[in-house]
């Protein structure tokens, strides 16, 4: 019995329809590590964001409201960035023990689901 090669497969083409034609093209866009300011795609790095109200949070979407910081996924470099207070300059807000710790936990949390599950 004879198999012909399966026909015309369907290919699953990216939905054309998902961007909002809103907002401008821009070619790759890069930001930089607030501690070790190294450049990256924006995927790359996490964004912390300082909300309206004034708490800061992992912004898993890169989307929520507020001034913005970006940071690699990594610990060193959310250490770094506490450490010597360009964090916290970049937000312009005070970082208090609890907030860096919540900030840890989120990071944390944002980096393994960002890294292709192994
Ligand atoms: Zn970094």
């Amino acid at each position: 019995m004879k198999r012909t090669a399966r026909s015309s497969e369907p290919r699953k083409s990216e939905p054309s329809a998902a961007k909002p034609a809103s907002r401008p093209m821009r070619s790759l866009p890069q930001r930089t590590c607030v501690a070790c300011r190294t450049a990256r795609s924006k995927r790359e790095l996490v964004r912390v964001v300082r909300s309206p109200t004034g708490e800061l949070s992992v912004d898993l979407r890169g989307k929520a409201p507020g001034r913005g910081a970006y940071l690699d996924p990594d610990a060193g470099c959310l250490e770094r960035g506490l450490a010597e207070g360009v964090l916290a300059r970049a937000l312009e807000i005070d970082i208090d023990g609890m907030t860096a710790d919540r900030l840890r936990g989120e990071l944390a949390t944002a980096a393994k689901e960002r890294r292709p599950s192994a």
